[in-house]
């Protein structure tokens, strides 16, 4: 089976999916999304994802057409059509296709398409050695906890990451790491493990939440709290979070070795801890 899609109810192929020069997504980017792993056939923490993307709607004063559990129900058929073991399920919601015009069009429907890709995960040595990341200005606007289609800060900083052989860009503001460009981030400093607090600087991820609680499970001290830049490099550990990398390791910031320049040890625990998680399923 190919990569297939859910365009507005119906199924395809994905290379023939197709949508409106008129959305609003692509005029605008006015829309939401998520992305949504699926392991050994079955998608993670479907629900809360499905709810984060809820909100996001809302916050944009968009209605989706579909329920949660008319999503759920979607994209669980979309898992057994096209029986990939390891996948990606995206799903973006839009405000419609209508005439450009900025406000909101009153006779508008929303637009929902869901794709299912197969995924490869990332190479096992990427992990063991773990990867370099660089830090930029956050040029990013003051609503960074919706997941809007509006990605261009973060495509463009990821862009300047990989021409200069990192893995990701950590973003700073006012002197604070908010998050990465597409990755939460976490570091060990003195024996605690910190992450940026939620708020509308930084998206409240899935895999972010089940680390934080994963760590206090396993006994480690975990702190919600703002790290200023010169902490962040003086750190034990650094490493990232998000749907694709669950939890990688940051070796090198801005050209420079973290502790050693090798994972640490709670990193290494927390991606184990991550690992058995998933072997516990089910959930969505
Ligand atoms: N922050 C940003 C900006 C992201 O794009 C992502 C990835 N979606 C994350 C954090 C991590 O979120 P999650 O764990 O839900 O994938």
């Amino acid at each position: 089976m190919p990569n297939i899609a859910f365009v507005n109810g119906k199924w395809m192929p994905l290379r023939t999916a197709r949508v409106s020069v008129e959305d609003r997504g692509f005029q605008f980017g006015d829309g939401v999304y998520e992305l949504i792993r699926v392991y050994d056939g079955q998608p993670f923490h479907l629900r809360a994802h499905l709810v984060r993307l809820a909100e996001s709607a809302r916050q944009i004063g968009i209605a989706p057409a579909h329920s949660i559990e008319q999503l759920e129900r979607i994209a669980l058929a979309g898992c057994l059509r096209c029986s990939y073991r390891s996948a990606k399920i995206y799903i973006q919601i839009t405000r419609g296709a209508a005439a450009r015009i900025h406000h909101f069009p009153t006779q508008v429907k929303p637009t929902v398409v869901m794709t299912f890709r197969r995924l490869t995960p990332i190479a096992p040595d990427v992990r063991v050695r773990g990867v370099s990341v660089m830090t930029c200005v956050d040029p990013r606007w003051g609503r960074c906890n919706i997941k809007s289609l509006n990605l261009l800060p973060n495509v463009m900083a990821r862009e300047e990451a990989t021409r200069a052989g990192h893995a990701e860009t950590l973003f700073i503001r006012e002197g604070f790491v908010t998050e990465g460009a597409g990755s939460n981030v976490f570091a060990v400093i003195g024996g605690r493990v910190v992450t940026p607090p939620e708020g509308p600087a930084v998206l409240s991820g899935i895999t972010r939440e089940v680390v934080i609680g994963l760590g206090r499970k396993c006994g480690v001290e975990v702190v919600e709290a703002a790290i200023p830049l010169d902490p962040l490099r003086a750190a034990d550990e650094i490493f990232l979070t998000g749907t694709t990398i669950e939890v990688l390791p940051v070796v090198r910031l801005d050209g420079k070795r973290i502790a050693n320049g090798r994972p640490g040890p709670i990193t290494r625990q927390l991606h184990t801890a991550f690992l058995e998680h998933l072997l516990a399923r089910p959930h969505p």
